[in-house]
């Protein structure tokens, strides 16, 4: 038996119930869990603001142990994974390749059938979220093995933030030497911070509260941070002067707040590019002038929305290479059993920790 951490309903206090092992068809595997982390998404659940199939095992991403397999399993290099090896998943499963998002709008976050663990799956179909002492890999659930100079502290550090942040800076298409401002500075921020300066961008001026933050921003490569206790106006001013009077070429919203749009339109330069990935629940409205901010500006405005095996699998990549030099690993600020998962999603909603884990296998960690 394992157990693992149930949210039984949203507004519910979690608990710890017990799950008896799933049978592995071939292809399928068992994860023994090290890390799975605990996001704002999770947050979110807990508050209703994500219809999902209550009860469920939360947790989307994580890394473990392979500890059993059901036969020969391979990664998309074709080389063995086997029973021992530290691995990490693609929290996203099913997407179909057999729709028109998937086929012919070539959108696959938008397939109508795409699963996620820890979210989309209900703990009555078996260990399919992270918050529990081993997850079941089920066929054709991609894996990546850890490199070898990839601590798994370093990548559950980024967490699923890293994968978002990945898509955001890939559709923002940024440019040597350009821009970038990035509001917002949690997980999802920080890693923008670091991606935008990997991708060698100019000034990087990260946007957000509490101060904590925007100095942990600067160890991931902003070159400078405003707060939000400086109004509105005061930070545009700010971003322009520091702009060449101009404004970012770039700006990203990553902070959940409907405002931060408004905002985005705002500073963004005459032409240039706004990506909103913060908004991924229903935060209310904002309004915004078509006139000024969208049409004369000229401005591009991207939504974005989940990820794709591409990010997740260059996100790996980038972890391990850069992991020495951006302090992914630092972010964790926060250590949970599977029995402390209510105090774990209250250290996230408080922001006292940038980024919680839960370690449902203390032992091995
Ligand atoms: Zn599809
Ligand atoms: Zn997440």
């Amino acid at each position: 038996m394992f157990l693992a951490a149930v949210m039984p309903e949203a507004n519910a206090p979690l608990r710890v119930d017990e799950f008896g092992p799933p049978t592995l068809e071939r292809g399928a595997a068992l994860l023994r869990t090290l890390y799975s982390e605990v996001c704002g998404t999770d947050v979110h659940l807990h508050h209703g603001k994500l219809d999902v199939p209550f009860p469920i095992i939360p947790g989307h991403v994580s890394v473990g142990v392979v500890e059993q397999s059901g036969g020969d399993l391979r990664d998309i290099e074709g080389s063995t994974i086997k029973e021992g090896d530290v691995v990490t998943f693609l929290d996203v499963h099913e997407t179909c390749n057999n729709c028109y998002y998937c086929l012919v709008a070539r959108q696959p976050t938008k397939c109508p059938r795409r699963k996620v663990y820890g979210i989309s799956y209900s703990a009555n179909d078996g260990l399919l979220g992270g918050w529990a002492e081993a997850i079941w890999m089920k066929p054709g659930v991609k894996m990546i093995k850890l490199p070898a100079e990839l601590t798994p502290e370093t990548f559950i550090g980024g967490g699923c933030g890293l994968v978002t942040a990945l898509h955001a800076v890939d559709m923002a298409e940024v440019r040597l030497g350009e821009s970038v401002a990035v509001l917002g500075v949690g997980p999802v921020g920080q890693s923008i911070v670091a991606f935008a300066s990997l991708s060698g961008a100019g000034e990087i001026i990260a946007i957000g509260a509490p101060q904590p933050r925007l100095d942990f921003a600067r160890r991931m490569g902003a070159t400078s941070t405003l707060g939000l206790d400086l109004h509105a106006e005061a930070r545009l001013y700010a971003a322009r002067t520091l702009t060449g009077g101009r404004g970012p070429d770039v700006v990203i919203e990553a902070s959940g707040a409907p405002e931060a749009v408004r905002d985005a339109l705002d500073l963004v330069r005459d032409g240039g590019r706004v990506i909103v990935c913060g908004q991924y629940t229903d935060n209310g409205s904002v309004e915004i002038h078509p006139h000024w901010q969208l049409n004369r500006k000229h401005v591009e405005i991207k939504g974005c929305w989940g990820s794709r095996y591409d990010h997740f699998h260059r996100a790996v990549a980038l972890t391990a290479r850069y992991g020495n030099q951006k302090p992914w690993r630092d972010m964790v600020s926060g250590r949970f059993t599977l029995g402390q998962a209510n105090e774990a999603l209250a250290a996230v909603e408080n922001r006292t920790a940038i980024k919680a884990v839960i370690t449902p296998n203390p032992s091995l960690v």
